[in-house]
């Protein structure tokens, strides 16, 4: 994909990640690798209105946060930056305020292994990072610290991050783990729920390695 058309996909998937429900306002932010920067949403403009030359661009060679376009970049470019340059196996990254996913984000609990579809993202839970301030560099650490072995977490009092190989795939997994955290809300409610054993689990992520249609080995 060339450029124009991964500014073009980005805003097609904000705009369709608040005319889904999934999220609302100008809140949330998606970013994208693109050889070496990383193409981001700007900060607080409604998703209708952005052209593709709005989506900021970074070197996710520098540290600081110099951008090149019109707009500055989101707020939470810190922690879509750091997420690229630690995890090459992530390529596109969603951040969202999705309703329910920041419920279970408000008791500051992780998701355990109530669905086996908690392995989609890496493991038998989905943990919460550590509460700071929206924006800054120690959201940042604490995101990096909780998606250790996960494409995904929750944000304490906030909402969810979820990383894919691509644009699409990370778009698959926002909506699962939303889909997962309005069961667990629900679950709870309902009076709670058996937790799969973690000998099951390790069954369920050997499986998922092997789920969808997987790349097919080379040769
Ligand atoms: P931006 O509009 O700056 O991307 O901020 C939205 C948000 O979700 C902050 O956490
Ligand atoms: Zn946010």
């Amino acid at each position: 994909m060339n450029e124009l058309d991964v500014r073009k996909k980005i805003i097609r998937l904000c705009q369709q990640m608040n005319a889904s429900g999934l999220n609302q306002g100008s809140s949330g932010n998606i970013s994208a690798r693109h050889h070496d920067a990383m193409l981001i949403t700007p900060s607080g403009i409604p998703y209708d209105r952005l052209l593709p030359e709005d989506i900021a661009r970074l070197s996710l060679d520098a540290d600081e946060g110099e951008w090149e376009g019109p707009c500055r970049p989101s707020s939470e470019w810190h922690f879509h930056h750091s997420i690229l340059r630690a995890r090459p196996d992530l390529n596109g990254i969603i951040h969202t305020h999705s309703m329910f996913a920041t419920i279970v984000s408000m008791s500051r609990d992780f998701i355990p292994a109530c669905h086996y579809m908690i392995a989609a993202f890496g493991g038998s839970t989905v943990r919460c990072a550590e509460y700071e301030t929206f924006g800054t560099p120690e959201l940042s650490a604490s995101i990096l610290l909780a998606m250790k072995d996960r494409s995904a977490c929750l944000l304490a009092n906030h909402g969810m991050v979820v990383g894919g190989r691509n644009l699409d795939n990370a778009m698959w997994a926002a909506v699962e783990l939303e889909t997962l955290a309005r069961m667990y809300y629900h679950a709870r409610l309902a009076g709670g729920m058996t937790v799969l054993p973690d000998d099951e689990m390790t069954r369920v992520l050997e499986r998922f390695k092997t789920y969808g249609q997987v790349d097919k080995p080379a040769g």
